[in-house]
């Protein structure tokens, strides 16, 4: 699996220590507001997990998986649900939690919907912005990395269902696409 990998991005011990970085944040911008942490699935599983025990105080977790519709290549901001939340969001403070921020039409989609379910505030949490990519005028509130405008995997990140096993973050070799 690691000769698939090109070069490392993130190494573990820089992404622990961003995540402990966006922990902190979080613990303190949240204190007391029992705010609902939202995984969307399934690139930001490995994300999350390492995230939430670096919140010290009351959190709630959820997931929700969505995926682009139609055709892929364009980017018409249309994103349908493939798992709902078990959990009413109406008057909760929820925070999105994101692998990659790329066009932003998944974050754009998300934040419409979860204000119209009444949501109390919306923040978005993503480990990576890859800014190049944005088509639609989103911001993540805490960002881990900027990334540059390169297909990434590892640490929840898949191609193919592949690498998101990787402990760290890296770019993939090209015959891995031929
Ligand atoms: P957006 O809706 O912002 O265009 O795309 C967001 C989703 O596309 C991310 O949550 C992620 O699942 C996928 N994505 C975007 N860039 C990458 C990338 O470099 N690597 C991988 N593995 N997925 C990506
Ligand atoms: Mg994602
Ligand atoms: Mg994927």
């Amino acid at each position: 699996m690691q000769e698939d990998i090109e070069k490392v991005l993130y190494s573990q011990d820089e992404i622990q220590a961003t995540v402990a970085r966006l922990g902190k944040e979080l613990t303190a911008d949240y204190q007391g507001k029992n705010p609902l942490f939202i995984c969307i699935l399934k690139g930001a599983i490995v994300f999350m997990t390492d995230l939430i025990r670096h919140v010290d105080d009351y959190v709630e977790i959820d997931f929700m998986d969505v995926s682009s519709y139609g055709n892929a290549t364009v980017s018409s901001g249309e994103v349908k649900i493939l798992k709902d939340l078990d959990t009413s969001v109406q008057g909760r403070d929820v925070v999105i939690v994101e692998d990659i921020v790329d066009t932003g039409a998944t974050l754009h989609y998300l934040i419409k919907l979860l204000s119209t379910r009444q949501a109390k505030s919306i923040k978005v949490v993503a480990l990576m912005d890859k800014v190049a990519g944005r088509k639609l005028p989103v911001k993540a509130d805490y960002v881990g990395f900027d990334v540059p405008n390169e297909f990434v995997v590892g640490y929840g990140l898949d191609y193919a269902e592949r690498y998101r096993n990787l402990p760290y973050i890296g770019v993939l070799a090209p015959h891995v696409y031929e």
